[in-house]
């Protein structure tokens, strides 16, 4: 069932949204040489805790999961794809770092990622952040009243597939509102003209992930959480919670 989302919710939605967006900058902020993945996590607490918002990733459990995921972020540090548990481990020069968080104020839920790197970057680095970038860019360009599902997908798809990345099968974005994850689902590659037909009011949560080496597959760590690619090449990840209007897209999860 997909939720279609009045003004006032969207408003609401926005709000939740901004929340998580001051999150990622702080934790962005703080992320250098030395600083470990749980003191980026105590960081994202703070802003959720100084908003009086509560995490939909703390103690979240999907079917896959063994255990509850412990953290308001996930840290996915180099080869790690998303889903990464912040854990004492310390950011070394040149690292590439996917930051993704969520935020649930006032009954709404907003989720996006941002990656970047710390020290000094390689430059393969930068163009897959770059790319990543690019994809969520096309894919909210194509989220509009009158295209579908598939147009998002093959918008996102195409950008990372040019650049000759993989895109990890199985994960994809999703719809979000009360719950995080809500129908529909929103695949990272598609075909033009397919699945549900995109109206105003439906907020998703559109998220593209591309891996250097090529290759589709990925490996998942022994934690039961950190995805990781195959090849060890590097990954990058980059999400907005973003409502469907009648104006055009608009995203909710920014300054
Ligand atoms: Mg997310
Ligand atoms: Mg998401």
């Amino acid at each position: 069932m997909v939720e279609i989302k009045t003004d006032q919710s969207i408003d609401e939605m926005r709000a939740a949204g901004r929340v998580v967006a001051q999150a990622l900058a702080a934790v962005r902020d703080a992320a250098r040489v030395g600083v470990s993945l749980l003191e980026l996590d105590r960081v994202a607490r703070g802003v959720l805790a100084e908003a009086g918002a509560a995490s939909p990733f703390l103690g979240y459990r999907p079917h896959f999961a063994p255990v509850p995921f412990p953290g308001v972020i996930c840290a996915s540090v180099n080869d790690a794809i998303v889903h990464g548990i912040p854990d004492d481990r310390r950011l070394r020069d040149g690292d590439l770092v996917s930051i993704d968080c969520g935020a649930r104020l006032g009954g709404w839920v907003g989720d996006a990622a941002v990656s970047f790197t710390v020290g000094r970057p390689r430059p393969a680095d930068l163009r897959l952040i770059g790319t990543a970038e690019a994809a969520l860019a096309a894919g909210v360009a194509a989220a509009v009243p009158g295209n579908r599902i598939g147009d998002i997908a093959h918008a996102v798809g195409s950008v990372c597939r040019d650049a000759g990345y993989g895109i990890p099968e199985d994960f994809g974005g999703h719809g979000i509102g009360r719950s995080m994850h809500e129908d529909p689902g929103v695949p990272n590659e598609g075909r033009p003209g397919r699945g549900m037909k995109l109206r105003p009011g439906m907020v998703l949560a559109i998220e593209p992930m591309v891996m250097a080496g090529g290759r589709d597959d990925y490996r998942c760590d022994g934690d039961g959480w950190t995805l990781r690619t195959v090849d060890g090449s590097r990954a990058a990840h980059a999400e907005h919670t973003v409502a469907i209007t009648a104006d055009g897209p608009s995203i909710l999860t920014t300054l």
